[in-house]
């Protein structure tokens, strides 16, 4: 399986915003984007003039970073997204958001979407009952996603470490036994994210 990796503060400061890929650091002053407000690299401080091209391209790399995801398969999304009868911004979205690693860290069981995906494939997760460790698996409504026990007493002590947990409308979490359903395909005003999805669609559809 491929996968990015580089630094991932590097990323964040490229886009020139947090895109919370490191859990707890990245609401402390340790964070790369507070300390080096600035792009990485050498010409990282020269003043920068953006083409229309480039804002969209920007937008994409920001939506495909925040979830953790390849070219390829991001582009799969935007694809699927395309061919369906609803809005193409909020169908992509919503495949996003459905993938088994991001419900693992919209419930509160992770920091990150790293580390869920992490727990995904080592197969930690139960979805209806089942072991499942395809962490772009696309969970349907209603669905239960459960810790096993395995990995309940370590999924406890990550908890310990993290912050208020913030779960979604569209999800139902408890954290004491750390299960989870999906209530709902969430709608878009329903989805807490910074990306104009809009914008990467104009980018794929030029
Ligand atoms: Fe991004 Fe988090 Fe690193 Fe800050 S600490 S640069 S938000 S990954």
């Amino acid at each position: 399986m491929a996968r990015y990796t580089e630094p991932v503060c590097r990323l964040c400061r490229a886009e020139g915003t947090k895109l919370f890929l490191k859990g707890e650091r990245c609401n402390t002053g340790k964070c790369a984007v507070v300390r080096r407000a600035y792009r990485p690299g050498q010409h990282g401080q020269a003043r920068q003039k953006v083409s229309e091209y480039g804002v969209r391209l920007k937008e994409k790399q920001k939506m495909r970073r925040i979830y953790g995801i390849l070219e390829k398969q991001f582009y799969k999304y935007y694809d699927i997204a395309s061919r369906s009868k609803s809005v193409t911004g909020e169908h992509m979205l919503q495949q996003l958001e459905l993938r088994l690693d991001n419900l693992v860290y919209r419930l509160g069981f992770a920091p990150s979407r790293s580390m869920a995906r992490q727990i995904v494939r080592h197969g930690h997760v139960l979805v209806n009952g089942r072991r499942l460790d395809i962490p772009s698996a696309q969970i349907k409504a209603g669905a239960t996603i459960v810790i096993n026990d395995k990995a309940k007493a370590f999924v406890k002590t990550v908890r310990e470490g993290m912050g208020p947990t913030l779960v979604p409308a569209w999800l139902n979490a408890d954290h004491d036994n750390l299960a989870g359903t999906v209530l709902s395909v969430p709608t878009r005003g329903e989805i807490d994210t910074s990306v104009q999805e809009n914008l990467v669609i104009e980018f794929y559809a030029r």
